[in-house]
């Protein structure tokens, strides 16, 4: 989740060094990596050496009890799941629908048995010292605060929070079981988090078959949602296909659009660059690189 941070940061420095007056110095009060190697890129960055915190697994957050329930109540879902899954599908194929419609009828259930599982999740999240004030930190080898104690963003004028949500469940490549696996827990523990902190301003991305839909339910009595589609950094001017879907949360009490949403929206279009190749700059690999051992041969 590290590189969301940092993405926010270079482009608040990059308005800052356009003319762009900043009321308030920005801060980086944490990051969350679940890999060590981002975490260690990050330590590393000089441009984040005021950095609060680095949190590694969102999971620390939860009482090792919580995460017991949960696997309980995921393991009693999945076995649902699975006989009604099973169940309709038999159904389906004996009213003789295409295999088309049969996964549709699959996708649909998968989904509705992914909605009942985040709400038991976030149910477990709300019991008495499950979800933790203090998480392990790689900045300070001890457990220090999280969002929602006090002293964390102490000073601070916006809290604003940017993520990019564990993608395993909803992306092409993985597991497609979107809130029924692995992804749905996480995701469960960040919107607790979220609860719990009420930061102004949140900005979250996932891949474009992430449903944000699933955010209405629990965060939209605090947060107006607005799902701003799939974005890919070429149509910022930035030569690498990367298609994800974003969603801004803006706090009700806090903070209050000026205009509607559609124009919030297409008002994304004002920053679109258009990338134009120019052949004066081309990079092109050192023979010694571009030469493999038994693929090409060097003349
Ligand atoms: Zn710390």
């Amino acid at each position: 989740m590290g590189c969301q941070e940092m993405a926010l940061l270079l482009v608040l420095t990059g308005l800052v060094s356009a003319g762009l007056h900043l009321p308030e110095p920005v801060y980086i009060s944490s990051v969350c990596d679940v890999q060590r190697h981002c975490r260690e890129v990050l330590l590393e960055n000089t441009a984040l050496s005021g950095l609060g915190h680095l949190y590694q697994d969102l999971k620390h957050r939860v009482s090792p009890a919580g995460l017991a329930k949960f696997e309980q109540v995921r393991a009693a879902m999945d076995c649902e799941w699975t006989s009604t899954s099973e169940w309709v599908l038999a159904q389906g194929a004996a009213a003789s629908s295409t295999a088309r419609e049969a996964k549709a009828i699959q996708k649909d259930i998968t989904a509705s048995f992914g909605h009942r599982l985040m709400q038991q999740y976030v149910a477990v999240l709300g019991e008495d010292g499950v979800f933790q004030d203090f998480a392990p930190c790689g900045k300070h080898f001890k457990r220090c605060p999280l969002p929602h104690r006090d002293q964390y963003y102490q000073g601070m004028r916006l809290k604003m929070h940017v993520a990019g949500t564990t993608c395993l469940d909803y992306s092409s490549m993985g597991l497609s079981r979107k809130e029924m696996g692995e992804s749905g827990a996480i995701l469960a523990i960040w919107i607790k988090q979220r609860l719990l902190s009420l930061e102004d301003a949140v900005i979250q991305e996932c891949t474009p078959r992430f449903d944000p839909t699933v955010f209405q339910e629990f965060l939209g009595e605090e947060y107006v949602i607005i799902d701003m589609g799939v974005l890919n950094p070429p149509q910022f001017g930035w030569p690498a296909s990367r298609p994800r879907r974003y969603v801004v949360f803006l706090r009700k009490k806090t903070l209050r659009l000026a205009t509607t949403v559609k124009q919030f929206v297409d008002g994304m279009s004002f920053f679109y660059e258009e990338v134009h190749h120019d052949s004066r700059i081309f990079l092109c690999a050192p023979d010694e690189e571009a030469i493999l051992p038994n693929i090409l041969i060097q003349l």
